[in-house]
């Protein structure tokens, strides 16, 4: 494989001998990767579509996604979390799963660290088999821990037993500690901060509060929809006093607290009022295969095309490196030039 600038670095720079990893131009490590396997969902979150809009784009053989995973690892992948749309709507999901752990980092020879985000509406019964085939962490996205709210906001009917009963089941089947991710909007579940910091405390659960990016397929976004910090943090006050965690590693994109009295966890990822770009070790694939350097990027890179047209696994690695070469320094949220991204969250794979 070629020495570009800027992607696999120089020998040198690397250390004799250690391991390839991927390197960006601006010397970020990249070592995450997050891949969607279907642009389909059951949920119409009304932050996140419009509920008239279903799929956008194709979804592929889970083979082409092993393929793709797999040089990406050869590559010094570490983390590689599946998504969607919602990723338990995939047949085959468990068996990609047990393939997917048995890949071994280049660098430790360790397995993955194997997570899934997924809604959790099918979770109850997938949770046991998903952690026997090898999946080794778990994110569920709720939204409110008020039943009624939740269904507002989902537009499904029943949805907050549904995704509690796999939040349970996944805790069953070891998949702990279980992170609950909610994406915060200001006047739309906000009311629900103290609510959720019960809720980690009762349900042994990590909740972190998300500040909503604009990255919806309606314009909802506004400055003033986010919910930074500090105000969360306050809420939180006025229920325990909180003591800050240290973080679990230096990438970490979540500011964590627990309470006084050490019971629950919280964490507060602000990627528009503390945006972390500076330390972004991600990079994403889309459904349909295509390369995402940034969630707010204006394109994709169609990796998926290369080897559609029969290029062999070192055309792929040389298209991942060409193409991480491009990763964007930071996103531009709320600044003049923002520019919306070319396609919304749903879309790309949270
Ligand atoms: N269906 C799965 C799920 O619900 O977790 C995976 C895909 S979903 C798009 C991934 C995550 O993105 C969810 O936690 C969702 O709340 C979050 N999300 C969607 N739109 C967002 C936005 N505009 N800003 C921040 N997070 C958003």
């Amino acid at each position: 494989m070629s020495q570009l600038p800027g992607t696999y670095g120089t020998v040198e720079e690397q250390g004799v001998g250690a391991p390839a990893v991927l390197i960006d131009r601006y010397n970020r490590a990249i070592t995450d990767l997050r891949v969607s396997i279907t642009d389909r969902c059951n949920y119409r979150c009304v932050y996140c579509r419009t509920g008239n809009e279903g799929a956008q784009y194709s979804e592929l053989p889970m083979a082409d996604y092993l393929r793709m995973v797999r040089i990406f690892v050869e590559m010094g992948i570490e983390k590689v979390r599946l998504t969607g749309g919602e990723p338990l709507l995939r047949k085959g999901l468990v068996e990609l799963v047990r393939e997917l752990a048995k890949l071994r980092t280049v660098r430790t020879g360790e397995p993955l660290d194997l997570a899934l985000t997924t809604n959790g509406h099918l979770l109850e019964n997938l949770a046991a088999p998903l952690k026997e085939a090898g999946l080794t962490r778990i994110t569920v996205s709720m939204d409110a821990v008020d039943p009624g709210t939740f269904a507002r906001i989902t537009r499904v009917p029943g949805s907050f037993e549904r995704v509690a009963a796999g939040i349970r089941a996944a805790q069953r089947a070891g998949l702990n500690p279980v992170k609950v991710n909610c994406v915060l909007l200001r006047g739309f579940n906000d009311d629900q901060i103290v609510a959720f910091a019960k809720f980690a405390r009762d349900e042994g659960v990590v909740v972190r509060f998300i500040e909503f990016m604009p990255l919806e397929e309606e314009r909802l976004w506004t400055p003033e929809s986010v919910i930074p910090i500090r105000e969360v943090v306050a809420k939180l006050e006025s229920y325990r006093p909180v003591v800050r965690l240290s973080p679990n590693s230096a990438s970490e994109t979540a500011v964590r607290y627990t309470f006084d009295d050490g019971l629950g966890e919280i964490g507060i990822i602000a990627p528009v009022s503390q945006a972390f770009c500076g330390q972004c070790s991600r990079i994403r694939l889309t459904s349909d295969g295509k390369i995402r350097t940034c969630l707010f990027s204006q394109s994709d890179h169609d990796l998926h095309g290369v080897m559609k047209r029969g290029g062999s696994d070192a055309d792929v690695a040389e298209y991942i490196e060409r193409t991480v070469a491009l990763k964007e320094a930071r996103h531009h949220i709320g600044e003049p030039d923002f520019l919306k991204p070319s396609r919304t969250m749903v879309h790309i794979g949270g």
